[in-house]
């Protein structure tokens, strides 16, 4: 008797692009995973395979990479995703639909919409009668492209984001749905709108009352799914907005649910923005002034690697210096040189330094540090405190800390997991004895670091992720574009379905 049991194929290829870090990603930036097929926590494609087993389904687990952000990928690592993801496609047998899990706002040296591009091979691949679901992050940029080759696309709910296995979970459920003969429909609106990712989160604030209310939607019967793609801002292309997706059982209802949201979207366009930034001078000042027995912590933003910038820029340093001695402060940057000079000058010793800008250096620029001591050398191993993935190690590359009177300096050859309250203390910086604390992270510290500090300070600095968008030097998004330009209601995009 012939198997009826159906099979969906699983694939994964993630990368957050910043069109400012002129650092390609290459083949190298890539890790190839397989699932840890965890129960009810885990990454996307955990939730994909465990909602497919749960209803009785095969998974069949196709090619799944993975980078850290950065600059855009080198375009050579998308052909072989695609020609692997294709080869797959055609030796795994009868396949019944397909789930792709992505990041959605991926660039290349050749393309701005990578994942339509993907989508495009797969669909040519697989015909226009398979279901094709996929699931993103909240930050992806939502194209027309990606509309027409996926017949549901799925993004997470919540910033900072929590929901990495449930998403994958709903998009799913949806292909699974349309596997058993209830298609649903997926209409699109777009707003051009971008907002720094310091000024919102969905827990407090504007953005979390549009989600509560989409949330009731859904709650109440009247759509299926819906995404609130608060586009990320350090992509300079042409086809760029905010994106409203909602998933319904008939076409008006899903249209009329996307049109609704979208105006709410653009409502809130002010609120979203952020608070004011403080100049690293300002911030500095707060931690002299502060009485209590917490550190501030400066939050250098613009540089952080979770970004996709390169974590390179020394202008907190640079702030930080004439302060060395009455200022018990930490610093980290990534510069491969000056942590190879200070691995040749070795512990106990001092020596001038020129520290910044070792991989972008036309985003900022080296600071000498005269007679620093180099404290201690490590093999850059640090294991997470958490609570993300306590327990987890990270490897940094060799790194050194250095000291300049008070000051503590932390150079290593790469930057990740920078807002872990390990990433001081395991390499002997104790962040809760400092006076000012510089990360540079946008918001994941903040479960780690706000029990700990007196002030969190959000700060002007230079760098990919630049949070004051109005200083990046966009060429590209279309006009008018808000904050660049005011915007009106009408220039809110008709709500399209295209499959
Ligand atoms: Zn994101």
């Amino acid at each position: 008797m012939e198997n009826t049991q159906k099979r969906i194929f699983v694939c994964e290829m993630l990368q957050e692009s910043n069109s400012f870090n002129p650092v390609l990603s290459g083949f190298e930036e890539f890790e190839i995973r397989k699932p840890m097929r965890l129960k009810k926590a885990g990454a996307t494609i955990d939730g994909m395979i465990a909602c497919v087993q749960e209803n009785g389904m095969i998974p069949v687990v196709g090619l799944c990479m993975r980078a850290k952000s950065g600059g855009p990928v080198d375009h050579a690592v998308v052909d072989s995703f695609v020609e692997k993801t294709a080869k797959e496609l055609k030796n795994a047998g009868r396949i019944d639909g397909v789930l792709v899990s992505m990041h959605g706002a991926t660039l290349s040296d050749v393309s701005d919409d990578v994942c339509g591009d993907i989508l495009e091979k797969i669909r040519e691949e697989v015909g226009e009668n398979m279901v094709v679901s996929i699931a993103c992050d909240l930050h992806a940029n939502v194209t027309e492209k990606m509309m027409r080759y996926a017949d549901y696309i799925c993004g997470y709910q919540t910033y900072p984001h929590v929901d990495h296995y449930q998403v994958g979970y709903r998009a799913a459920m949806l292909a699974i749905r349309h596997i058993r003969g209830d298609r649903a429909k997926m209409a699109y609106v777009s707003v051009p709108i971008m907002a720094s990712a310091h000024g919102y989160t969905t827990g407090t604030g504007a953005l979390s009352n549009l989600m509560r209310r989409a949330e009731a939607m859904v709650e109440e019967g009247k759509i299926l799914d819906f995404t609130v793609f608060q586009v990320q801002p350090w992509l300079d292309i042409k086809e760029i907005g905010s994106v409203i997706v909602v998933i319904a059982c008939d076409e008006n209802a899903a249209k009329a649910a996307a049109c609704d949201l979208a105006m709410e979207e653009f409502d809130i366009r002010r609120e979203i923005q952020g608070e004011k930034l403080y100049s690293v001078s300002e911030v500095i000042k707060e931690a002299l002034d502060n009485d209590t027995d917490k550190p501030v912590i400066l939050v250098d933003s613009a540089d952080s690697p979770n970004a996709g910038a390169t974590g390179d820029n020394a202008a907190v340093l640079e702030a930080l210096l004439p302060y060395s001695d009455k200022l018990h402060a930490a610093v980290s940057i990534t510069d491969p040189i000056a942590v190879e000079k200070a691995f040749s000058v070795g512990v106990g010793n001092k020596c001038d330094f020129m520290i910044g800008a070792a991989l972008a250096p036309g985003l900022s620029r080296p600071v000498c540090v005269k007679n620093a001591l180099v404290k201690s050398l490590h093999d850059g191993d640090f294991t997470l405190y958490g609570p993300a993935e306590r327990g987890c190690v990270r490897n940094i590359g060799k790194t050194a800390v250095l000291k300049v009177g008070q000051l503590m300096i932390h150079i290593s050859c790469l930057t990740q997991n920078n807002g872990d309250l390990n990433f001081y203390r395991n390499f002997g910086i104790e962040p809760t004895l400092c006076r000012l604390v510089s990360l540079k992270v946008c918001t994941s510290f903040r479960a780690g670091y706000e029990p700990i500090s007196a002030k969190i300070c959000n700060a002007s600095t230079p760098g990919a992720a630049c949070p004051d968008l109005m200083a990046l030097p966009y060429k590209n998004l279309p006009t008018p574009f808000f904050p660049f330009s005011e915007i009106s209601e009408d220039m809110i995009s008709e709500p399209k379905c295209f499959r």
